[in-house]
């Protein structure tokens, strides 16, 4: 059976005292039983929090990775390098690297290759903007971003990819899709997986809902049937708010 996932999204936030003071705080919080709990603070905080959390449940993962494996990208940080802090998960695909850096599907078919040499789990995002919602459009669109960054893998490389859609008229808004807004996309993005690769490798993939999730309305959004957890931003700031989240299901 699939796994049920929350992940706590750091974003651009937490220096490193603030990083040490929130996982002293969740390493409070009571854990639930059969959720896979994780955290992506930045990467220069990534080495103190996986040490820190070395023997806690709590896994340590990764926002973003460039694709190549080492060289002249100034600024960057490859897979090797993460895999060399013993990280094991990086989430590729965020709708704020796509509309703030450029990201386009072809560099994530890219990025989502490596991870995969490098024996990550990567967890992809994707998700329609407003826009697409409003024209209607939004199957079309995530359709898209997970064919042209996803379809070109082998069924057996899916047991490794965690999907994680997020409307982006839903991020950092306050806005969340219903849950049943929530679970038609969820829904139509695993048909989408069967048609390509059979219903047994769909059936397998984890599908996280992220955008405003929070302790208020996550309980409703993960009893939907093809909502297998959360990818979650600003409420995992806060280690009460966040396992109040993970203790949801
Ligand atoms: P949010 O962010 O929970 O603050 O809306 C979600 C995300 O960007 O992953």
């Amino acid at each position: 059976m699939r796994k049920n996932i929350v992940a706590g999204n750091w974003k651009m936030n937490n220096d490193l005292s603030e990083t040490e003071t929130l996982i002293r705080e969740l390493k409070l919080q009571n854990k639930p039983a059969d959720v896979e709990v994780m955290i992506a603070p930045s990467f220069t905080n990534l080495l103190q929090a996986f040490n820190t959390l070395k023997e806690n449940p709590i896994e340590v993962v990764a926002q973003n990775m460039h694709f190549a494996e080492s060289g002249a990208y100034t600024g960057e940080v490859s897979g090797p390098m993460l895999k060399s802090l013993g990280i094991k998960t990086v989430i590729l695909g965020h709708s704020e690297r796509r509309a703030y850096f450029g990201e386009t599907d072809e560099m994530l078919a890219k990025k989502v290759d490596a991870a995969l040499e490098n024996e990550f789990r990567v967890i992809f995002c994707f998700g329609e903007e407003l826009k697409d919602r409003k024209a209607d459009n939004h199957e079309t669109i995530v359709e898209s971003q997970i064919k042209n960054a996803l379809f070109h893998l082998d069924a057996s490389a899916l047991k490794n990819i965690v999907l994680a859609y997020e409307p982006v008229w839903a991020i950092g808004t306050g806005e969340t899709a219903s849950p049943e807004q929530a679970q038609e996309m969820h829904a139509f993005i695993r048909k989408t997986m069967a048609d390509n690769y059979g219903t047994d490798v769909a059936d397998g993939v984890s599908i996280l809902y992220g955008g405003s999730v929070k302790p208020n309305n996550a309980k409703e959004i993960f009893s939907k049937p093809d909502v297998d957890g959360g990818l979650i931003g600003g409420a995992s700031l806060n280690a009460e708010d966040f396992f109040a989240i993970a203790n949801a299901f």
